[in-house]
């Protein structure tokens, strides 16, 4: 960084960890999890006050690619389904407060440190060996020492410190739109399955006569089960913007105004509506797309269409290819062969004890649009946590754990 200003800070050092995983979303809850039950000492650094990332902080609903996995996400899938937290729209949505229980404790129960409210600082690394992490909470900072660190923080934080190649957004550099979710209640009784709400939408809008249109042509209610309120998938902000903090918070004040707006024109529409509320908008900004590591294999749109299937195939992803098309309404779908990602994908080039996990690992913009959805992104992180404490109980690098370890047993 050019700017770059060089501080003597008071720094706390913490205890040493086997595993550090940075981001408690699908991916690096799954990883602290996976890496803690096979004997590691493991932390788990998350920013929100909560594991799950984007399936619970982003409100996001339903949970895609699920019905496919063995391991962590299934166990999941039949927590929430015996508490009733499972089902309702398209039969794979679930109430977020279960998914929050669930994962804290899985990862308590596995041994895991957990560490809320608590922001990834920066990373001591030297010829691409990470030897710590620096992170920040009401303690002030401290620098914990870890043998594997896993960046499941989604938008590629510490790998890039660490010396990461990355890139990001399509051929000219743009990125799929962000969407700050929201929850509604009093939900019309005939939406309470959920439904594309454009047409009503467009309708209030032209009923106000304010010239306003859905920021989304395909704007989703998506109930969720056993309850009176529905996460709605609506706004849409530039995707571009997500490694800038003062416009990365402007889109989240957009995404609210955006949000409001629909509320208004929807109370006022018609009869259908008048019992509406409006819940909450999401903890965390949706951001569908940021870095993207170069690791050992890049995953493409031809390993999409022709269902490739690796040796080191950590899981099977058949969520077809979905984008939200940058600085647009618009959404492009494209369907894909069953197709395998491979654990090379999760290491970063010329790192030799990082793993990345979640929807930055190495791929094209094309292939994340698909291997983004969160039954792969806990399958990932399930393999990366096996693989890291393989690593370090056997004493080998990252790239020398063998494929039984990370491959799922079916
Ligand atoms: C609006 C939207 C709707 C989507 N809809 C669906 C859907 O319906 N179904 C589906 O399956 N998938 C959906 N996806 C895709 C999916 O949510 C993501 O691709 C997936 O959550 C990525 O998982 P992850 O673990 O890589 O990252 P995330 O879920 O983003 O989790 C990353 C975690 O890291 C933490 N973190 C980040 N930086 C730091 C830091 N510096 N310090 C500490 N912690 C940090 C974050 O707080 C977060 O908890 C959607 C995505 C978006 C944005």
């Amino acid at each position: 960084m050019s700017n770059a200003l060089t501080v003597t800070k008071n720094v706390t050092v913490g205890e040493s960890y086997d595993v550090i995983v940075v981001g408690g979303g699908p991916s690096g809850s799954a990883a602290a999890i996976a890496a803690g039950r096979a004997g590691s000492k493991v932390l788990l650094i998350e920013q929100e006050n909560c594991l799950g990332g984007m399936w619970t902080s982003g409100l996001l609903s339903p949970l895609f690619d699920a019905h496919n996995k063995t391991g962590i996400m299934k166990e999941l899938v039949e927590d929430l389904t015996a508490k009733n937290a499972w089902g309702g729209f398209w039969q794979i949505s679930y109430i977020q407060e279960y998914m929050k229980h669930f994962l804290e404790e899985k990862a308590l129960s596995a041994g895991v440190t957990l560490l809320y409210e608590t922001k990834y600082a920066g990373v001591k690394a030297e010829n691409g060996k990470v030897e710590g992490v620096y992170v920040r909470n009401v303690e002030g900072e401290t620098y914990y020492k870890g043998a594997v660190v896993i960046d499941a923080t989604g938008d590629a934080h510490l790998a890039a410190d660490a010396g990461a190649q990355w890139v990001m957004g399509d051929e000219n550099g743009n990125c799929q739109s962000m969407t700050l979710m929201f929850l509604v209640g009093g939900i019309p009784e005939k939406y309470k399955d959920g439904f594309v709400m454009y047409q009503v939408l467009e309708a209030a809008y032209a009923k106000q006569g304010l010239g306003k249109h859905s920021p989304f042509k395909m704007p989703y209610l998506i109930p969720i089960p056993n309850s009176d309120y529905a996460t709605v998938q609506l706004t849409h902000m530039d995707g571009g913007v997500a490694l800038d903090a003062k416009k990365r918070t402007m889109a989240i004040v957009e995404g609210r105004r955006q949000m409001i707006d629909v509320f208004e024109a929807l109370k006022g529409f018609d009869e259908d509506f008048k019992d509406l509320s409006l819940i909450a908008s999401a903890a965390q900004l949706g951001v569908r797309e940021s870095r993207r590591v170069i690791g050992e294999y890049y995953i493409t749109e031809d390993d999409l269409l022709n269902g490739t299937q690796f040796p080191d195939g950590v899981c099977t992803a058949t969520f077809n290819v979905d984008i939200h098309v940058p600085n647009s309404t618009e959404q492009h779908n494209q369907d894909v062969k069953p197709y395998q990602i491979p654990y090379r994908a999760m290491l970063p080039k010329g790192l030799h004890n990082v793993l990345v996990a979640g929807r930055c690992i190495s791929g094209s913009h094309i292939a994340m649009a698909s291997y983004r959805v969160t039954g792969n992104c806990c399958a990932m992180g399930e393999a990366a946590g096996k693989a890291a404490a393989y690593a370090v109980q056997n004493n080998v690098s990252v790239r020398q754990v063998p494929n039984r370890i990370v491959v799922p047993i079916v």
